[in-house]
């Protein structure tokens, strides 16, 4: 991974959001954004000084030939404790990617550009050293999309858990990391009952909590889940959404603060369940970026694109969004939304403005119920 993008064609190009007023917006270096506190609104918690705060995070696949793959491009946001931010949108629009750019795990022939300060570490900036003895589990705990691809099939959750206390934490010695991991479960509502499980043994929601426990061990400040509740039947989303919840509001060790929540999900339903703030991104910009219960409530979404999501989903106008997301390596000049957009205009084919809701025609809110 390298540095360097968001110069020429192809590049990062106007930032697109703002999560609110920020003087010096477009792209601070290191250093710069960490302390400024996350804004005010009315979601569920007060806003805190953020845990991880991405300015201009851009990331670049370089493809044989010389093709450049725009995965992601100009991303800025900041996650408090106690907050759990969504990041909302269609499978391929760069989700992922962002969650793998904060975690160190992109391939090599990635570029990243922007900053991901989390207290004041640059994650762009990390050696892999870094990443991987003080960040992943330590810094950000990962639920992951698959648990049960996630955990070691050959081995029980007592054993997995207790290696895991092992490598992040002080506890050392057989009773010790036993209880220690006994602790762990109970913090996921994994049943100490089915410690000695293999993972096979479990049910997808016993896998989760599982694959949980591991994520918190290390009492790391951020948690980043990426889509976590992928190929769960409803009851079972609301469940684990609810317990992702109550670890965001539960103080985490050594602070009474709670910990931030990153939840990467194409899941709305569950996203208004859990999230407190909402971004959406649409070809690898966030385009929006609204508190979770004007964006889910009144006056709704402002951005045609974020409108439309809401509008496919059963329960509202179950109308899916027309047409199909730009190739990310062909993306246009202008709006990448214009081809899919009911209120496009030759206007539309310039960059839309950064801001919190990157569109030339946003509804407004009389008319965002029309
Ligand atoms: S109105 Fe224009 S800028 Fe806004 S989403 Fe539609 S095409 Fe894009």
């Amino acid at each position: 991974m390298s540095t360097g993008v968001g110069s020429g064609p192809g590049g990062a190009g106007p930032a697109p959001v703002a999560s609110g007023p920020a003087p010096g917006d477009g792209g601070p270096g290191p250093g710069a954004a960490g302390a400024r506190p996350a804004e005010a609104g009315p979601g569920r918690t007060p806003r805190r000084d953020p845990v991880l705060s991405v300015r201009g995070l851009s990331v670049r696949f370089l493809m044989p030939g010389g093709r450049r793959v725009a995965a992601v491009t100009g991303a800025r946001f900041d996650v408090a404790a106690g907050e759990c931010l969504a990041l909302i949108g269609e499978s391929g629009c760069g989700k992922s990617v962002l969650a793998s750019a904060l975690l160190g795990l992109l391939p090599g022939n990635a570029q990243t550009a922007g900053s991901a300060l989390l207290g004041d570490l640059d994650l762009l900036a990390a050696d892999e050293r870094t990443l991987a003895r003080t960040v992943r589990g330590r810094l950000i705990g990962l639920v992951p999309q698959s648990p049960a691809a996630h955990l070691t099939p050959v081995r029980t959750v007592r054993s997995q858990l207790e290696e895991t206390v092992a490598a992040l934490t002080a506890t050392r010695g057989r009773a010790a990391l036993r209880a220690a991991a006994e602790a762990a479960a109970e913090r996921a509502a994994f049943p100490a009952s089915h410690l000695d499980r293999h993972p096979h043994e479990l049910s997808g929601g016993l896998a989760q909590r599982a694959a949980t426990a591991l994520a918190l061990v290390g009492g790391a400040p951020l948690l980043l889940a990426d889509e976590p509740t992928t190929g769960l039947d409803r009851d079972l989303v609301d469940r684990t959404v609810d317990e992702l919840r109550r670890h965001v509001d539960e103080p985490g060790p050594g602070n009474g603060t709670g910990r931030a929540l990153l939840m990467i999900t194409h899941d709305l339903a569950a996203a208004e369940r859990i999230a407190d703030r909402v971004a959406v991104m649409y070809a690898g910009r966030i385009v929006e970026l609204a508190d979770a219960a004007a964006f889910f409530g009144e006056p709704g979404p402002r951005h045609p694109y974020s409108r439309g999501l809401l509008q496919a989903l059963p329960d509202r106008a179950f109308t899916p969004v027309p047409g199909m997301p730009p190739e990310l390596g062909d993306l246009p000049d202008g709006c990448a939304f214009a081809a899919r957009c009911d209120r496009a205009t030759d206007t539309c084919a310039a960059p839309p403005p950064a801001g919190t809701v990157a569109c030339h025609h946003p509804h407004v809110p009389e008319d965002a119920r029309a």
